[in-house]
């Protein structure tokens, strides 16, 4: 399997254009045509883990924090981040992120997070919305499935676990070629008319060219007549958070045992919402304070999240539980998920592959009783 290969596995889940704009994911270190057998999941690329690579013979490591974040100036061992890329760079390592692209995704780290309190009906908190568009193609009726394969196949189609998914009405289309064309149904310089279907397909806008490209090689036409809309759709597939109902509705001190002890937390800091009970819970891996007020819109009676400041616990003191179960906590839920994906993958192409987790903590934070 190379790196490629594992990009693109990854990709396919987590596409990079749902990452942030300011955000820095896939490869940032190593050669896409490398072979690779042994993988390290972690968080953080740091001193430890690299070392760790190098002690397993691993050949990429994939983290969820980029390595590269800044734009470097200098690779120096001036600094940390120079070094770790020099090390890297020495002992052939490569290195792919998955960031917020791993966050806004379905089982990605806010449903990989939400599956740890064992939550029911997990769905995003606040889905992303203007990530689809239409497409719009009018094809002879014997061409259509040709077509509409071509555009399944290169990603148009998919509604939440659906796919292949399209609407199709039959018409009437209208044409006259001018002398200098060859037209496929008809003669050049007369009207014709032909039975055509108006063949539609939600598509993710950042694959909206290689869609319309494989629509194009499929459809017989010298000039294709179609159209692209853009959508304001929320996302079923892409959000931020996730929201989801405990099986049974419990004391919040009880809540915050279950928080600390699914998620490895020594200790988590709150403040207590309207409700002595909880059972409809928000979650938000990392920093997700924005979403606080979603949380209250959704009606959510816990808000698990990391990174609050004290202004935020003020505006949701008897309004909503709000705990922040830490940073690395809250992240660190993916490790594993992340892991199997990339294990079932290679099982499933009958690839030599060994992909482990980090048995390190990254978490710069401790707790001092
Ligand atoms: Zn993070």
């Amino acid at each position: 399997m190379t790196i490629a290969d594992i990009e693109h596995i990854i990709e396919a889940w987590a596409p990079k254009w749902i990452a942030w704009e300011k955000d820095n994911v896939g490869l940032q270190l190593g050669d896409r045509s490398r072979h690779v057998s042994k993988i390290l999941v972690a968080l953080d690329v740091t001193e430890k883990i690299v070392t760790e690579a190098i002690a397993q013979r691993a050949e990429l490591i994939v983290s969820h924090h980029p390595l590269l974040f800044r734009p470097l100036k200098a690779v120096t061992t001036t600094d940390e981040t120079g070094k770790l890329v020099l090390k890297l760079a020495k002992s052939n390592i490569a290195v792919y992120s998955a960031h917020t692209n791993l966050d806004f995704t379905k089982h990605g780290v806010s449903f990989a997070f939400a599956e740890k309190f064992g939550l029911t009906n997990i769905r995003f908190l606040s889905p992303l919305k203007g990530l689809s568009s239409k497409i719009v193609v009018f094809v002879p009726q014997e061409h259509v499935e040709r077509v509409a394969d071509a555009m399944s196949d290169a990603g148009a189609g998919v509604i939440g676990e659906y796919s292949s998914c399209s609407y199709r009405i039959s018409g009437t289309g209208t044409f006259r070629g001018s002398a200098s064309t060859n037209p496929f149904i008809g003669t050049a310089n007369k009207l014709e008319t032909v039975e055509e279907v108006r063949l539609e397909m939600i598509a993710p806008r950042g694959a909206v060219n290689t869609i319309v490209s494989a629509m194009k090689t499929a459809h017989p036409y010298e000039e294709i007549a179609y159209d692209v809309y853009p959508l304001e759709n929320d996302s079923t597939n892409y959000g931020m958070g996730a929201i989801g109902d405990l099986p049974n509705s419990m004391p919040l001190k009880s809540f915050l045992q279950l928080v600390k002890k699914s998620l490895k937390a020594e200790a988590v800091r709150y403040t207590a919402g309207a409700k002595q009970r909880v059972q409809k819970i928000a979650v938000c891996g990392g920093s997700g304070s924005d979403l606080l007020q979603t949380a209250v819109r959704a009606n959510a009676d816990a808000f698990v999240t990391a990174d609050v400041k004290y202004h935020t616990y003020h505006s949701a003191e008897g309004t909503i539980a709000l705990v922040d179960a830490g940073h690395w906590e809250t992240e660190q839920v993916i490790l594993e998920p992340l892991a199997k994906r990339l294990r079932e993958a290679a099982r499933h192409s009958k690839e030599q592959l060994t992909v482990r987790v980090t048995k390190f903590s990254t978490n710069p934070t401790h707790y001092s009783y």
